[in-house]
């Protein structure tokens, strides 16, 4: 049985699906797209236009070999756009259906086997040698040889400072992209977070609710930086700058080295230096002990991501504008606690005062981001894979351990042949693995790897001369 089966229907499963269609003909390809909407996953379901891509046009594209595809196909739609444009997430996700659509249509041709099945997968049962037993719903069993993981983001946890009452209240929203939830307009809302997701949330909710006052708060009310308008020329010194970073013992030392890089270039941005780092970025962490990883995640995580993932200009446009209309108020402050029912109490500790204040807030929404705890999540097919040894959970909760290549670990430490992962399950191991760019390259090197490991076997298998 050489067949693989792709588990998650966003666009991380999307661009190993339409990978495989390309290259693998040893087997059925199955996708388990969990929904309706397939390739879309959380970040292109979105149909508001003010939730813009935040890679420029040229660099997005589902499949390794992208060329200016999604240029040509965001230009029928808009009229004439540039590779330099930030545009919105809504035309990726129709992008990506049309892409996986050809691809199908490409197989068919081909006359390549190929499944979809709206269904989730509930379970994976291990078969030794054979591969994989994947349960799709409540009782079809698919035998494949492979299984690739894309289920992505885990849905939010609530903080620890939430009471059950407020829970229950239906004033705490856990999911930032559903405020159709809550169709009665509030006087205030308080978004909890102010990374890329706080951002969207806050722009969508000024606009459903264009009387509400808007509160944001995070340890550090941070913003993400913004990207500059058009392409910034690269830094001359980055490979040396790369090399040296390579050398450091941990994150200090290396916000040390980079710090240093951008104190001494004169006409460079600091952007380009945060960028020229993406090739040796996996490799930075790789290199990291856990502890050294720990102290990363604790004392720059937060400057980190706000420099490496910046928001769109036009979207940094909007916010400030909010702030300046006195419309929106940040507080880099903790949130200590969220208590009783519609209006929501919710207690701030300020940062730099310390002063502890109670604010009152009719829609309190969590928008803190990607959750990769796997120990914690109420993910059904996780928690049994983490229940029958088949996966192991990141002791830094960024995910389970697996090889650089995607393939998982087991309870014993030993590597799974047959169960890859591709996206943000491999956090602990990559860091960086959840924008497009890494996506597709992850999953066009996995699609090959199986289609000549599988090419291989079945030429054994019709020879004779496997039993
Ligand atoms: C708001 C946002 C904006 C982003 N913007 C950009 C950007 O501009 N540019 C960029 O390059 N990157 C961006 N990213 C990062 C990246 O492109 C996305 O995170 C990417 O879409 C991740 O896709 P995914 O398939 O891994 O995860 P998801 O989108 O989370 O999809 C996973 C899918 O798997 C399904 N699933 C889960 N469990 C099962 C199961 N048991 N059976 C079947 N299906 C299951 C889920 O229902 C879901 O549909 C953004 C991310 C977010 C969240």
């Amino acid at each position: 049985m050489t067949d693989v089966a792709v588990i998650g229907g966003g666009a991380a499963g999307a661009a190993a699906f339409g990978e495989l269609l390309a290259c693998y003909d040893a087997g059925t390809v199955h996708w388990i797209v969990g929904q309706h909407m397939p390739g879309r996953g959380v970040a292109y379901a979105t149909s508001d236009d003010r939730h813009l891509l935040n890679v420029r046009a040229s660099a997005m594209g589902v499949f390794q070999e992208h060329g200016d595809d999604f240029i040509r196909h965001a230009s029928r739609q808009l009229g004439q756009v540039k590779g330099t444009d930030f545009l919105p997430r809504r035309l990726f996700g129709d992008f990506i259906q049309a892409q996986v659509g050809a691809r199908i249509d490409a197989a068919r041709r081909a006359g390549r086997s190929f499944r979809i099945h709206p269904g989730s997968a509930r379970e994976i049962a291990p078969r030794g040698e054979a591969g994989y037993a994947v349960r799709v719903g409540a009782d079809r069993w698919l035998e494949v040889a492979h299984v690739v993981l894309a289920i992505g983001a885990l849905s939010q946890r609530p903080l620890r400072t939430v009471s059950t009452t407020a829970l229950d209240s239906g004033a705490y929203e856990l999911d930032p992209w559903r405020l159709d939830r809550h169709p009665k307009a509030p006087r205030r809302v308080l978004v909890i977070g102010t990374g890329l997701t706080a951002v969207d949330t806050l722009l969508s909710a000024a606009v459903q609710w264009p009387h509400a006052e808007l509160v944001a708060v995070s340890r550090h009310g941070l913003w993400p930086f913004t990207h500059a308008a058009l392409p910034l020329s690269p830094y001359a010194r980055q490979a040396a700058l790369n090399q040296a970073l390579l050398a450091c013992d941990g994150a200090l030392p290396m916000l040390r080295q980079v710090r240093r890089a951008i104190a001494e270039m004169e006409d460079t941005d600091w952007r380009s230096v945060i960028d020229g780092m993406r090739p040796v970025n996996a490799l930075l962490w790789q290199g990291m002990s856990h502890a050294r990883r720990r102290q990363f995640l604790r004392h720059a995580r937060w400057v980190w991501e706000a420099s490496r993932h910046r928001m769109a200009p036009a979207t940094g446009e909007a916010i400030l504008q909010l702030e300046e209309e006195g419309r929106l108020q940040v507080h880099a402050a903790r949130v200590l606690d969220v208590d009783g029912t519609a209006p929501l109490q919710v207690t701030l500790r300020e940062r730099a005062t310390q002063l502890v204040s109670t604010l009152e807030a009719d829609l309190v929404i969590q928008a803190t981001g990607l959750d990769t705890a796997v120990a914690y999540c109420a993910h059904d097919l996780l928690s049994q894979l983490l229940r029958d040894g088949l996966a192991v959970a990141d002791p830094l909760h960024l995910g389970v351990l697996a090889k650089p290549d995607g393939r998982l670990l087991d309870a014993d430490g030993r590597v799974q042949p047959g169960l890859h992962a591709i996206g943000s399950l491999l956090r602990g191991n990559l860091w960086e693995c959840t924008a497009m760019p890494e996506i597709r390259a992850a999953a066009h090197r996995l699609a090959v790897r199986l289609a000549s490991a599988d090419t291989a076997v079945a030429t054994l298998d019709s020879a004779g001369e496997v039993p």
